[in-house]
């Protein structure tokens, strides 16, 4: 058989082949899949600082070739239980937010139309603002786990420091199961937090995480959400920036990128909408450590999805 026949791929070794995400067959064919994993390569959201989360999908689908398959952490291997396929970029324009977050909205919808699962590889942040407006026009308002260093509840038009206030005033949210983790860094006035909870947030910053210590924030996540349907949204820049310095606006004290596994590993069991993980910006990374990382929380998605699939 050709060695780089498609059905051969995952054979091949790491450092081999094309890198669609875990080998999976690139199509825009939904109709089978449990998970739609889709690249928006869009980085026009990132006003505040430095932009190139563009090149995140891309840097993130070539790490994802160390993910061998066997999470040891939960024993699953989620690609036994799970069909999962690598749906290519959606079609953005770096000029257009408008038409890009319509086409961001347009291909999730296609998605969960057949009862997918969308995990999305950002990007910057303010694609999160369309997948919420697709899971909830057919879920209904979501519960929102949202890990990172900045609230992302700013005023003004959409962009990655924006998303949550919009959806939140769009009515996306369902503001009782909403909580932020990891919050910290230089704020741009003092009533930042106070607004984001009078949006409806729970917000856990960086300092309390540390003091009462990972597993009782897991505890504080399960609280707030309950078996409320619920999405993911994990800004890399969480992680410390020794940890994870490719990305737009690095804050220093962040989580270590085992605290990170643990966080997200703490959120099995949860009704899970969809996922995202965006903000993982490759030109400002170094010997792709942010990259590494990313992918491996993506498997971690994965990986709750699969035993979520089997009921463990
Ligand atoms: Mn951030
Ligand atoms: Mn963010």
């Amino acid at each position: 058989m050709d060695k780089n026949s498609a059905d051969t791929q995952e054979l091949l070794p790491a450092y081999s082949g094309i890198p669609t995400f875990m080998r999976r067959p690139v199509t825009r064919d939904v109709s089978k899949a449990d998970v739609v994993v889709m690249g928006i390569p869009f980085d026009s959201g990132a006003t505040s600082f430095r932009n190139g989360a563009r090149f995140g999908p891309r840097k993130i689908r070539e790490a994802s070739l160390l993910m061998w398959g066997y999470n040891r952490h939960f024993d699953v291997s989620p690609l036994e239980h799970l069909n999962v396929i690598d749906f290519g970029d959606i079609d953005v324009d770096p000029t257009n937010i408008d038409t890009s977050l319509a086409s961001i909205a347009t291909e999730v919808d296609r998605a969960i139309s057949v009862g997918a699962t969308v995990i999305a590889l950002g990007g910057d942040h303010s694609i999160t603002l369309p997948i919420l407006r697709s899971c909830t026009a057919r879920k209904g308002p979501l519960g929102l786990v949202h890990i990172d260093a900045h609230l992302d509840t700013e005023h003004g038009s959409i962009e990655h420091g924006t998303p949550f206030r919009h959806a939140a005033q769009e009515g996306l949210l369902n503001t009782n199961a909403w909580i932020q983790i990891g919050i910290r860094g230089p704020g741009t006035h003092p009533r930042e937090i106070n607004e984001a909870k009078e949006l409806g947030a729970e917000v856990l910053e960086i300092d309390e995480c540390f003091e009462i210590g990972i597993p009782a924030v897991i505890r504080r996540i399960h609280e707030r959400i309950g078996n409320r349907q619920v999405y993911v949204s994990l800004d890399i820049d969480a992680v410390d920036p020794a940890f994870a310095p490719g990305t737009g606006t690095p804050e220093v004290g962040g989580f270590t990128s085992h605290q990170m596994l643990q966080l997200v590993r703490g959120l099995r069991g949860l009704d899970f909408a969809g996922f995202d993980l965006v903000e993982v910006n490759p030109p400002y990374d170094s010997s792709d450590i942010t990259s590494i990382l990313a992918a491996n929380l993506i498997f971690e998605y994965l990986s709750l999805l699969a035993i979520k699939q089997t009921s463990r």
